[in-house]
């Protein structure tokens, strides 16, 4: 296949955002304007919703989730056995995990404390009103010995099929290790799993090609039915997240990696982009991960052998963005019910949403849903997650970008601490390239 395009990858799917979010205000303010327009209503309406909106775009939007969610089972178990097995030392094994669990935690601990610094400073649920039909169904969520003994699969075709990544991740890695040990027939299905990787890998390429449309579509039929009036009245509350995730992906994450590798945080979080944007618009970390593990590899530099373990692991158990939200969301809904929180109980946020990070899957939403486990610890009145849910759309896009930008961090820094890393690569400014070449 050529490439007769001269833009960049990155560049269409900009431009597939851009023009997306711009088609959908339009469409939203049409729809909302109708008598204005003149235009026979029942036709337009037909036309926009029913053929575009709720047709088209739909359509388009779920076909590129569905592409890329069909990808992640695939991908992190091809690439993690092919990188349990590659790894020379077994030793090297443990050590990955408890540098990436520990750096994961670390990060995730930082950004709430940050969340929660900033949430007191600026005040954001002082003199906000109590809607009176704020109602919220809190589900139940999972305990953290119960996330622990799930890890392990007793059927991993089934966890295969249900997509629990951690199942996936502790059954793979131990497949790994045994092909490993297992002489001349492990090395005869290490080279099949070899080339199944390159074939994944393929299909991820011509997958990430497609994305501007993907993306346009997502944000076209999104931004057509958003209600962006809401964010007005949780301007306090919307803002302080957002400048959170900002101040955590920018500065926290910049000053990690330059003080763990030395590695310029400029190239770095350039190199994000295009993960950025995909976790962006599908608002899931999950979904993202065939484009982060490509973006580690490929852009950034970290071995497969470090990036196909702590890739999938951080996007199922490091959730900055998510804890920040929580941060704030907890601060906000302390202060609308007037509760006061003590250091102790700041202290216990903290702990929980640290945790309940962990506990949280990487698709759209389940941040909202794991907050009430964090607001619960803390006595604070579950409903309030009612008042912030209508902005939620829009900070879940957001924070994911943070959670994956998070993710591929750690992993430069657990890959350069191993030796497993190519500085080349990093410093390459064609390797962003690598990612956009189908032939
Ligand atoms: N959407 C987030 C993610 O996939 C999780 C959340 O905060 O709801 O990373």
């Amino acid at each position: 296949m050529t490439q007769n395009n001269k833009m960049s990858l990155t560049t269409r799917i900009m431009l597939g955002m851009v023009t997306g979010v711009f088609l959908g205000l339009l469409f939203q303010f049409i729809l909302g304007n109708k008598e204005d327009v003149l235009i026979p209503l029942g036709l337009f309406d037909l036309a926009v919703k029913g053929f575009f909106v709720d047709g088209l775009f739909h359509i388009g939007g779920q076909i590129f989730i569905a592409s890329l969610k069909m990808l992640v089972v695939p991908l992190v178990f091809i690439s993690l056995v092919c990188g349990t097995c590659s790894l020379s030392d077994p030793k090297k094994l443990g050590r990955l995990g408890g540098k990436s669990i520990a750096l994961y935690l670390t990060t995730t601990a930082i950004a709430i404390t940050v969340a929660i610094s900033l949430a007191l400073l600026v005040s954001p649920g002082v003199g906000y009103d109590v809607p009176t039909e704020a109602a919220f169904d809190a589900k139940q969520a999972p305990t953290l010995t119960q996330v622990i003994i799930n890890m392990f699969p007793t059927n991993p075709i089934n966890a295969m099929a249900e997509g629990n990544m951690l199942q996936v991740i502790v059954f793979a890695l131990l497949f790994g290790i045994a092909m490993a040990l297992s002489g001349e027939p492990g090395k005869r299905v290490a080279k099949v799993f070899d080339d199944l990787n390159t074939v994944v890998l393929k299909l991820v390429t011509i997958l990430m090609n497609l994305a501007p449309i993907g993306v346009f579509c997502l944000m076209a039929k999104l931004f057509t039915t958003i209600e962006m009036g809401l964010i007005l009245g949780l301007a306090k509350y919307f803002f302080t997240v957002l400048a959170a995730l900002f101040i955590h992906a920018l500065i926290n994450y910049s000053a990690l990696l330059k003080v763990l590798t030395g590695l310029s945080p400029v190239t770095f979080l350039t190199k994000m982009k295009d993960a950025c944007m995909f976790a962006f618009s599908t608002s899931s970390s999950s979904a993202t991960m065939p484009v982060t593990l490509e973006t580690a590899t490929k852009k950034l530099g970290a071995h497969n052998s470090v990036a196909s373990f702590t890739v999938p692991l951080g996007a199922t158990i490091n959730m900055d963005g998510t804890a920040i939200m929580q941060g704030v969301a907890t601060v906000f809904i302390a202060q609308v019910f007037a509760v006061d929180l003590t250091i102790s109980d700041y202290l216990m946020v903290i702990l929980t949403a640290t945790l309940a990070s962990v506990g949280t899957a990487g698709v759209p939403g389940v941040g909202l849903i794991m907050l009430a486990m964090v607001l619960n610890q803390v006595g604070l009145p579950v409903e309030g997650i009612a008042i912030i849910m209508g902005v939620d759309r829009l900070l879940d896009m957001t924070r994911t970008a943070v959670n994956v930008t998070g993710d591929c961090m750690v992993t430069c820094v657990v890959a350069k601490s191993e030796n497993e890393f190519d500085t080349h690569v990093f410093n390459d400014p064609n390797a962003a390239k690598a990612l956009e070449k189908i032939d």
